[in-house]
């Protein structure tokens, strides 16, 4: 059926608008909105269309008219490939652009906040300086190419075809020689890959962290069996590397034997090392707020890291974060702060420097076991974590434990909060609540919710921790209306 006029293989030429959540590129022809691959804002194109469907099509790019003038030629070679990077052909000042935006968008269309009251509280997105090597977690797929060859690289987009590529321009350049060194040490010791559509093979996945304060380096190899063979010799491989910043202080397997997207299994063993990594983060003062000594001496808050917990990936801009967040929550060092969705404890330590009590909240056991140790580790004595369902543990915390927060705060999922949640944080009647959130779309459905009983918004901010994708972070503050 026809309902735009247009058919399958209809040329269109069309001006790109917008970019979707994959990161497509979205333009009009005649009113039909097009998603088309590989298109960016600004450019005109002559497009094929692939699929037309009732309200929206897709196409593919036959020919870019006129390139767009935020065009700029991807320093990697397979960004079109990978589905890592969506919008690397697209400048990373428009980036910023467009995800400031995007929430601006959301904040309307979902959670129905007019222009002028976004307008007046949204500030400028906080971008990276350096928009490369930033992440500091790489998981590697191991497979083998067309000729069978083994190869480490990265998942094309949509597919599970390995693209050979051991030199992710996202992550730190050690991971290239020690993704060769897990390869050589396969080939030398006959160490099979393993292969998803028959469920043999080994090895499924290298897992890399790194501490980019720590200089500490996790190695841990996903494997589809209890053990590899000549466990001794990877050790070996991989313990002779030398860097000359950084140095491996764990390698572990850990057990995945089930057909599934997963990456990590549930269990780790340790084959050599610690088996935890540690970095720090710094506790800066954005603005004048507390003006005490951390602001002449550096404060840093140290974490241990499993390869199984939650940590942000882009620890230079998570610093701006969790500082953006202690100052959204105004603390003068009396408050009682929730902390829900806390993972390891990383906002909770860092309001626990300025604050009376925190109370972390997290449904991962072993998360709050790090959060535990984290707060020891940190000498931080006012912080209480408590394992299950924010949506479980608020309520209890509140009607039985009678707590009764100054300031909340949540970091959730992408999902967003849980209505239960959202209710009991409006009955706990906070002065402020901080919201962070890793999903504009829920951000703005769950601020119609707090806005509705009884908050406003004060501050919006957009962090960008995931240059050159479409991920798009942002910080909230909301206040009581009196
Ligand atoms: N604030 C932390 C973690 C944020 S990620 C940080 O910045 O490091 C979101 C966390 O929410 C994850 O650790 C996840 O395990 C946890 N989570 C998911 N659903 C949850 C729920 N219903 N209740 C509590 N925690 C949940």
């Amino acid at each position: 059926m026809e309902f735009s006029g247009y058919k399958k293989n209809d040329i269109v030429t069309v001006n790109i608008e917008d970019i979707g959540n994959d990161g497509e590129g979205i333009g009009r022809a005649d009113g039909y909105t097009l998603f088309i691959k590989d298109a960016v804002i600004g450019d005109k194109v002559k497009a094929q269309i692939t699929k037309c469907g009732k309200n929206y099509g897709y196409a593919r790019v036959e020919k870019v008219v006129t390139p767009s003038p935020f065009r700029v030629s991807p320093k990697c070679a397979f960004h079109r490939q990978c589905g890592g990077c969506q919008i690397q052909a697209m400048q990373y000042e428009r980036q910023l652009v467009w995800k400031e935006n995007k929430v601006r968008e959301n904040l309307m269309r979902i959670g129905g906040f007019a222009a002028e009251r976004i307008n007046a509280v949204m500030e400028h997105i906080a971008g990276m300086e350096e928009p490369w090597h930033y992440r500091n977690k790489a998981q590697f797929p191991i497979g083998y190419d067309r000729d069978g060859n083994l190869i480490a690289g990265f998942y094309a987009g949509r597919t599970h075809d390995i693209i050979a590529n051991t030199d992710c321009l996202l992550g730190p350049a050690e991971n290239r020689e020690i993704l060769e060194a897990v390869l050589s040490y396969m080939k030398e010791n006959r160490v099979s890959a393993y292969r998803e559509t028959t469920g043999e093979g080994l090895v499924r996945h290298v897992l890399i962290r790194s501490g980019f304060f720590s200089g500490e380096i996790m190695v841990c190899l996903v494997i589809n069996g209890k053990r590899l063979p000549a466990e001794d010799k990877l050790v070996e491989t991989l313990t002779k590397l030398q860097f000359s910043e950084r140095r491996i202080v764990s390698i572990s397997v850990s057990v995945n034997t089930e057909k599934t997207n997963v990456i990590m299994g549930k269990k780790i063993r340790l084959l050599w090392g610690n088996e935890y990594m540690e970095d720090s983060l710094k506790v800066m003062n954005l603005s004048g707020h507390g003006e005490t000594e951390a602001a002449q001496t550096e404060e840093r808050i140290i974490f241990r890291i499993s390869p199984l917990s939650f940590y942000q990936v882009n620890p230079r801009q998570t610093e701006k974060l969790y500082c953006l967040a202690l100052e959204y929550a105004q603390l003068t060092g009396k408050e009682t702060v929730c902390d829900l969705y806390c993972g390891i404890g990383t906002i909770s330590l860092f309001m626990a420097k300025r604050a009376g009590k925190v109370y972390g909240v997290e449904i991962v056991p072993q998360a709050i076991e790090d959060a535990r140790e984290n707060a020891r580790r940190n000498q931080i004595t006012n912080a209480e974590f408590y394992v299950g369902k924010a949506e479980e543990v608020l309520p209890e915390l509140f009607e039985r434990k009678g707590i009764r927060p100054d300031v909340i705060v949540v970091d959730p999922p992408r999902k967003g909060c849980d209505e239960k949640c959202l209710e009991t944080m409006i009955a706990m009647q906070p002065e402020r609540i901080v919201y962070v959130s890793c999903d504009p779309a829920t951000l703005a459905r769950d601020l119609k919710i707090l806005c509705g009983g009884g908050y406003e918004i004060r501050r919006v901010r957009a962090v960008d921790q995931f240059g050159h994708t479409c991920h798009i972070e942002t910080i909230v503050a909301l206040s009581r209306i009196k």
